[in-house]
């Protein structure tokens, strides 16, 4: 933060800075596992186009900015990490409102590995309640750019706690599925795989299904999907860098199929954490005192 590495406790941001005051800021989040990132360059890309449509820039190119993010893990420790990266619309001198006027802030941390579902409810898989709260609306705030405009999500997951189940799922402005608080959401319906395509942010791990379904030979569509087709689906899943793969087994108090986690889920779930063995998506971090390249 401001140039410097600190311990996290001391990472203190000023109650000017207009990514606190107005949610004015964009991030992204990327996860260490076993000692090495998984599709940082991905994750790098999003945030950078993040930052070009707010008008926002830091004096880091994205080779800069992966070598801050290596060096926030190596110093952690943490061989299993989430890594996240902001940057803030930040300050203005003289408290002007013109946004133009702020001088942007970039800051980024690594924290042990967190996931959406516990593990009881990766075993058992997760309850979904599909709520009547509407995503922000995409000509209102851009869902790809990853924002932390939450109220949204916030009031959704207040709406499913009292319904009694684990996390939410809200709609967009046209009444279809859009995503939850963190993940992306998937169907599966006679073999085909679907996810939303709009009012969504394009999540790097909603991409890595595409790529595995790809792989698989197996279709995977992005586009509309009924609250009724979700809820009739023979298998649902979210996908989420906190947790990766994450099954679905109810919806609305609903069993989802035969209401065991689905056989292409399971696939799915074991295929996702056989790709971070791939050199193609790991980038291998060099902890102090260690010999591996
Ligand atoms: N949708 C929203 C609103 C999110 O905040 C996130 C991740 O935090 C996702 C989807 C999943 O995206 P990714 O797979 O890149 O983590």
């Amino acid at each position: 933060m401001d140039g410097q590495y600190l311990p996290i406790q001391e990472a203190k941001l000023s109650v000017l800075d207009y990514g606190f005051l107005h949610s004015d800021a964009t991030y992204d989040v990327a996860h260490v596992w076993k000692g090495a990132f998984f599709r940082l360059g991905d994750h790098l890309e999003r945030f950078f186009c993040g930052m070009a449509e707010l008008h926002m820039s830091i004096p880091y190119s994205k080779a800069q900015v992966a070598e801050i993010l290596h060096n926030c893990v190596a110093l952690s420790g943490f061989e299993s990490a989430y890594v996240e990266f902001i940057c803030t619309r930040g300050t203005s001198p003289d408290f002007s409102r013109d946004p133009r006027d702020a001088e942007n802030r970039f800051i980024a941390f690594a924290i042990p590995f967190g996931s959406v579902a516990n593990e009881e409810q990766m075993e058992r898989g997760l309850h979904l309640a599909v709520t009547d709260v509407l995503r922000i609306p995409p000509s209102s705030v851009d869902p790809t750019v990853k924002n932390y405009h939450w109220l949204d999500m916030v009031k959704a997951l207040y709406a499913a706690y009292e319904r009694g189940a684990d996390t939410a799922v809200l709609l967009d402005t046209n009444g279809n599925v859009s995503e939850g608080p963190g993940f992306n959401m998937f169907a599966i319906k006679d073999g085909v795989v679907s996810t939303p395509d709009l009012s969504v942010l394009l999540g790097i791990t909603r991409q890595t299904i595409f790529d595995l379904c790809a792989e698989m030979g197996i279709q995977c569509h992005a586009q509309d999907i009924a609250v009724e087709d979700l809820k009739s689906a023979d298998e649902a899943f979210v996908t989420s860098t906190a947790g990766g793969v994450m099954p679905v087994t109810t919806i609305d108090g609903q069993s989802v199929g035969s209401g065991e986690v689905g056989l292409l889920s399971k696939r799915m779930m074991a295929l996702y954490w056989q790709l971070h063995e791939d050199d193609r998506y790991r980038s291998v971090i060099s902890y102090p005192g260690s010999t591996e390249q």
